[in-house]
């Protein structure tokens, strides 16, 4: 089989250590990829003069698929999210984020598997109509739901939730008070919803989600949302697992997906060697679970690197300190090794 080449960006802060780690589990489990590396966020700034290079967007555009770490957004001076402009610019309308219990985090909750699929380029953070007034008394911005947008999300979480055998997606918005915008999405997801039979629907107002999910996570199993609500309950989901240290994100369009870490580049213990790896390894088994289609062996791999990253968390002697432990990133990862 031809070796596949995905983009890597390494990113900022945390981000260049913990991807290593990622690409050398990936290695090591047999993947045989090669790797395109690429600059993004404060690193490009310095290096190139821009936060997000041509030839990096080039690069993922030319692979399809890339491994993203978390990058800084230099606060001030006009630099907007090079995250929200790598959505924005290969149209990449699903983010997909699972989360599962792993034995041996100190989390609230056992037995949590959770996906939050959010629609990523619409609602709130459309971009339109940011203002603010010049006497600073007021701001605006402009809520976009579009029936296309709404379809797509929709139709993207119950053909994963029939493809990944879940039995309920729950639709959530709140339409009995943005009754244009969310109450467009709540119609054209219930319209979609009639497609699937064979999936339960349910459909929750987004503050009662709150509060179900904090007391009765159980009742979860996918969730659809749109990008404001998504956001914020993606990290609540977050939560139960022990934290965004065992979040995985997936930025999914038509042509294009790009895997990422949800956390952010940790500046306070960049360049120490402590990072907790595990969101951005997991994202790499997301990646493996979306090649599948195109090469099944995928599928064995990504579970065969979960598996070693549970028995790892779960034997409970090379953890990193944000686990429990007192383990450097390269230790905790060559355990994930051992144990693949
Ligand atoms: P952060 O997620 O970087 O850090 C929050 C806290 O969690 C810190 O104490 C940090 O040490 C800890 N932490 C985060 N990841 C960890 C890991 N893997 N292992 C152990 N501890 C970990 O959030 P922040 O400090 O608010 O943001 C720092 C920078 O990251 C900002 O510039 C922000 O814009 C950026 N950011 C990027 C992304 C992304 O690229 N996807 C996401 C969020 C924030």
């Amino acid at each position: 089989m031809t070796q596949r080449s995905i983009t890597v960006i390494p990113g900022d802060g945390i981000g260049p250590s913990i991807v290593a780690a990622a690409i050398r589990i990936l290695d090591a489990a047999g993947c045989n990829f090669s790797y395109d590396y690429a600059d993004a966020g404060l690193v490009a700034l310095e290096k190139h003069g821009e936060l997000l290079p041509q030839g990096t967007l080039d690069s993922i555009a030319h692979n399809k698929i890339a491994l993203k770490g978390p990058l800084t957004t230099p606060i001030g001076g006009g630099f907007s999210s090079v995250n929200v402009a790598l959505r924005k610019y290969f149209n990449l309308y699903a983010n997909l984020r699972p989360v599962v219990s792993f034995e041996g985090t100190h989390s609230r909750y056992e037995n949590i598997d959770i996906i939050t699929i959010r629609e990523n380029t619409e609602g709130m953070y459309s971009g339109i109509g940011q203002t603010r007034a010049s006497d600073n008394n007021s701001g605006e911005a402009t809520s976009v739901i579009t029936r296309a947008g709404a379809e797509h999300i929709s139709e993207f979480a119950y053909q994963l939730a029939v493809k990944e055998g879940r039995k309920k997606v729950t639709i959530v918005h709140k339409a009995n008070i943005l009754k244009s915008t969310s109450g467009l999405f709540l119609d054209v997801a219930r319209e979609v919803a009639q497609r699937y039979p064979q999936i339960e629907t349910n459909e929750m107002i987004v503050d009662a989600v709150c509060m179900n999910l904090v007391m009765y996570p159980e009742r979860f199993d996918v969730i659809v949302t749109t990008n404001l609500f998504g956001d914020i309950i993606s990290d609540l989901c977050a939560g139960l697992v022990g934290g965004l240290g065992m979040a995985p994100g997936a930025n999914i369009g038509k042509d294009v997906a790009i895997f990422e870490a949800v956390h952010g580049s940790a500046p306070d213990i960049a360049g120490q060697n402590i990072a907790n790896p595990c969101s951005v390894i997991l994202a790499s088994i997301q990646m493996l679970e979306h090649l599948s289609g195109q090469d099944n062996s995928m599928q064995e791999k990504a579970e065969r690197i979960r598996n070693a990253m549970r028995n790892t968390i779960k034997q409970g002697h090379t953890l990193t300190r944000d686990l429990g432990g007192s383990a450097s990133t390269t230790e905790f990862t060559d355990a994930i090794i051992s144990n693949l």
